[in-house]
């Protein structure tokens, strides 16, 4: 019997769509006419050369960055733009943005919060949340990643590890449809780059719905569902991580990944 649910033309099951952006910064044109898509639970490894443009394209999700082109639908609500054509305020933007958890490669702390205080204060005062409730939660995430006994301690006082981990555990408090990793490890020291991936693997396992850009090939290949390849703002290859791994289509793909074995 065939099945009645036509799953590729199922756009409301799509956590995120991306569909043909492009940017440019002056005349250096960033991003060509990109279109990914993500259902619920999956996790997308970003990987691409340095300059390519995973970071732009990433801050183009959460509009941090306005495309020049194309559209980006999140539960297949279009950013940036109300129903009838007409542009979102900034309220509207920052409630889009807050259904979105981004992580950065700097960790981007609140240096004079304390680790808990940095976990709560976008739930309290983005969300207008109980707060509680949500210091009650934020112990929770804390245990989640590790660090239950950090809460009063200050970021400038945790390793690189520990504060990413704290990033996560922050991203984690808005209780966002998506999660967005922009080189979370590559600003680690080595012996702590595990520790940070290990968190973001149980998150995967956990049915968290993940884009990651990294460097981490070994990651790449065990958690993505999918492999996104860009070289020069274009979307080159992609395909399940088996497939792109042991057999890339395109001789960028060959290239990039020989550096890495
Ligand atoms: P990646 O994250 O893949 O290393 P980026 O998205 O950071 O790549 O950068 C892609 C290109 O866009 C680079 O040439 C970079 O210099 C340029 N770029 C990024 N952000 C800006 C900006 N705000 N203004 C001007 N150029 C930018
Ligand atoms: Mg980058």
């Amino acid at each position: 019997m065939k099945d009645t649910i036509d799953v590729a033309d199922n756009t409301a099951a799509k956590v995120l769509q991306v569909q043909g952006v492009s940017k440019s910064f002056g005349s250096n044109q960033v991003l060509r006419d990109v279109s990914l898509d993500l259902s619920k639970g999956e996790v997308l490894c970003l990987l691409g050369p340095s300059g390519c443009g995973k970071s732009t394209l990433l801050r183009c999700i959460n509009w941090l960055e306005t495309p020049d082109a194309g559209s980006i639908r999140l539960n297949s609500k279009r950013f940036g733009i109300h129903k009838g054509g007409a542009k979102m305020g900034d309220a509207d933007l920052a409630r889009m943005r807050a259904r979105i958890g981004m992580v950065f490669q700097h960790f981007a702390l609140w240096p004079h919060l304390s680790v808990i205080g940095n976990i709560i204060e976008s739930p309290i005062h983005v969300q207008k949340r109980n707060k509680q409730e949500v210091r009650e939660e934020a112990l929770a995430l804390l245990a989640k990643v590790g660090l239950q006994d950090k809460a009063d301690m200050y970021p400038a006082s945790l390793s690189g590890g520990q504060k990413q981990r704290v990033g996560i555990a922050r991203a984690l408090a808005m209780k966002p449809d998506i999660l967005l990793f922009d080189e979370p490890t590559s600003a680690l020291d080595p012996m702590l780059v595990g520790e940070v991936l290990e968190v973001m693997r149980d998150l995967a396992d956990e049915g968290a719905t993940m884009v990651v850009v990294t460097h981490e090939m070994e990651f790449a290949r065990q958690v993505a569902s999918r492999i996104i390849f860009m070289d020069s703002g274009e979307v080159v290859e992609t395909g399940q991580p088996a497939h792109f791994f042991n057999a890339p289509q395109t001789l960028k793909a060959q290239q990039f990944l020989t550096r890495f074995h």
